[in-house]
């Protein structure tokens, strides 16, 4: 089924932030223009995100709205977080730690762990955040290859994670512990944080001073650690005002974790620097909460992922019915492809669509994107911000060839945007190997349309081979979740004699569907009739929840190891996992 074009009123696109005339007079200087960086040429994300606005007379405005678990609400000004950070600078100098130093944030999500982020940043040190969640096993790897000098965690992930192997770690010399109180070999936040001083002249870095170290998601594989620099600012700016709607006075809620990339590009730095009010939310996903933080708080502008939309779609429009979301005004999706029944899902219940929109860890923002202006062909990914220029290319023997409009191929993005990675740590060859023939290719599957809209097939590594057809995964896959009964699914190949592979796939049922042979058959038969018989699965098999990282995609290639009696691989970012 193809799906209907969700059209724009001329009144929507007038109101956007990247109307034609703004796209079409972007440069980078523009960009740039957008932060104050300092007279010597320095650039600090921290600086642009807090400090500055406190500079320009706006102290007193709100920043962050954190709303806890437990219903406790903490509202900083720009002046609370200039402030705050200062003081986190103030502690980190005061123990000896020197711009170009790393300390890790292990947290839940706490003003604290904010306040580390911009704090480390304004000591000129390097940030790297990491999920709470995560075991003792992963922390100590991410430690070990980061190098950490310091890292900032709560008592109880202490006592459980680190404290048996801390030693170990020679260059770590900081633990900071949030609270009043913290073990004998740890220094507790809270008094630290009291004695330091309010004043502290944050550190002028230079634009390609590293700024943040982030762990890609590991679906593919073990998790690579991106570099990225101050200069990442220009594109967190620019991609937060044009992408997202970001202006001056929004109340914006970014649901992501800063231990993924989002959480803290799009969770932190491009709000901040576009002066939002932003509102973060201590607690995990909960369908009545969220819904009443959309009302009660007044969201405009909201962020989200695939997963939680499809847990939305799953208890089904009337649980939406009693709230009011009025205020709302833009909406974005990014993580994994959004399915276009998600987007049309969304026009219906919010009366505006999601927006989804592409990058990865290694982009550091957004770089493909449905915005405000445009129209939306539900499944696809957009088009690319101003500024970037993305291809679509197949790898030949002697470099790329450029593909066709219709035709799939890698997309690719032309290097030196603001906040492409500068290193994988440690991994040089891997880091040179992204980049032939004067692009950075993306690993991921991609077709771009006669109108320039880029549409996602899947990750390279995902593609299945089946009787001479080139079948994506995202496209069986959303074929699937049309069925009432299927809330998720995932989709692999199959090594198969006669057709080389063959297409099988993993499903999650809606409330008030039980597994049965009927269910099966019928599943198959309405993705036959969708896909044609050639791409369809072979086989349907339940699952009651399919396995996603911590930052919510599911790894197929978890699925197809198991199925083949392969080694796991990597698990370090596994999240749920029941069969
Ligand atoms: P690893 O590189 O370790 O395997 P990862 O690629 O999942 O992990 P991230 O950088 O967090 O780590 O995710 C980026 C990837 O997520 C993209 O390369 C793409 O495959 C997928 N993705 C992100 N946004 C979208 C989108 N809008 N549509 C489809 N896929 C998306
Ligand atoms: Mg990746």
């Amino acid at each position: 089924m193809t799906w209907a074009i969700i059209q724009k009123s001329d009144a929507e696109r007038a109101a956007a932030t990247l109307t034609d005339e703004v796209r079409e007079a972007f440069t980078w200087d523009t960009a740039r223009a957008m932060l104050d960086g300092f007279p010597d040429g320095g650039l600090n994300i921290a600086y642009e995100a807090v400090d500055r606005h406190v500079a320009s007379g706006h102290g007193g405005d709100e920043a962050i709205l954190w709303l806890g678990k437990d219903g406790a609400r903490e509202s900083l000004s720009y002046g609370d977080l200039a402030a705050r950070t200062a003081r986190f600078a103030n502690v980190l100098t005061s123990h000896g730690l020197k711009p170009g130093d790393r300390l890790f944030g292990l947290a839940g999500r706490v003003p604290d762990l904010y306040v580390a982020a911009l704090g480390t940043l304004k000591a000129g040190m390097i940030f790297s955040p990491l999920f709470s969640a995560f075991g003792p096993e992963p922390l100590r790897t991410r430690l070990e290859i980061g190098e950490a000098n310091a890292l900032i965690t709560t008592v109880s992930i202490y006592r459980r994670k680190i404290a048996a192997w801390r030693d170990e770690i020679p260059s770590l010399k900081l633990v900071l512990i949030i609270g009043d109180e913290a073990p004998d070999d740890c220094v507790a936040l809270g008094p630290a944080m009291a004695a330091a001083s309010e004043e502290f002249e944050t550190v002028h870095t230079a634009p390609e001073d590293p700024a943040l170290i982030h762990f890609t998601s590991g679906t593919t594989g073990r998790p690579k650690g991106a570099v990225h620099v101050h200069n990442a600012v220009v594109m967190h700016a620019a991609a937060g005002r044009y992408a997202l709607e970001l202006t001056p006075g929004t109340r914006y809620w970014c649901t992501a974790d800063p231990g993924w990339v989002t959480g803290t590009s799009f969770g932190i730095i491009s709000p901040l620097v576009n002066r939002v009010r932003m509102v973060i939310d201590e607690a995990d996903f909960d369908l009545d909460r969220w819904y009443g933080i959309l009302e009660r708080e007044q969201i405009e502008v909201w962020y989200t992922a695939p997963t939680a939309i499809r847990m939305m779609m799953r208890a089904g429009k009337e649980a939406a019915e009693p709230y009011d979301f009025s205020k709302l005004r833009f909406m974005a999706s990014v993580g994994e492809p959004l399915n276009p029944e998600a987007v049309v899902w969304g026009n219906e219940v919010f009366g505006k669509p999601f927006h989804d929109n592409w990058w990865q860890t290694e982009t550091g923002g957004i770089m493909i994107a449905n915005t405000r202006a445009m129209d939306v062909h539900p499944g696809s990914m957009g088009k690319p911000l101003p500024g970037i220029e993305a291809g679509i290319v197949e790898r030949v023997d002697d470099g790329l060839r450029d593909c066709k409009p219709g035709e799939i191929g890698e997309l690719a993005l032309r290097p030196g945007w603001p906040s492409m990675m500068r290193a994988y740590l440690h991994e040089e060859a891997r880091y040179k190997k992204c980049f032939v023939g004067g692009w950075y290719l993306s690993g991921d599957l991609a077709m771009r349309d006669a109108e320039g809209y880029f549409w996602f097939v899947g990750r390279a590594d995902d593609l299945i081979k089946s009787s001479g057809h080139l079948i994506g995964p995202f496209e069986v896959e959303s074929a699937l979740i049309e069925h009432p009964a299927v809330a998720e699914a995932a989709v692999i190949g199959l090594p198969d004699e006669t057709a080389g592979e063959v297409v099988k796939a993993y499903v999650a049922l809606n409330p008030g569907f039980e597994p049965s042979e009927d269910l099966e058959r019928d599943i198959r038969g309405l993705a036959r009739k969708k896909l044609g018989a050639a791409v369809a699965p072979r086989e349907v098999v339940f699952r009651k929840t399919l396995p996603k990282t911590r930052s919510g995609k599911i790894m197929r290639r978890l699925l197809k190891a198991r199925e083949l009696g392969l080694p796991e691989g990597d698990i370090s970012t596994l999240e749920s996992d029941e069969t």
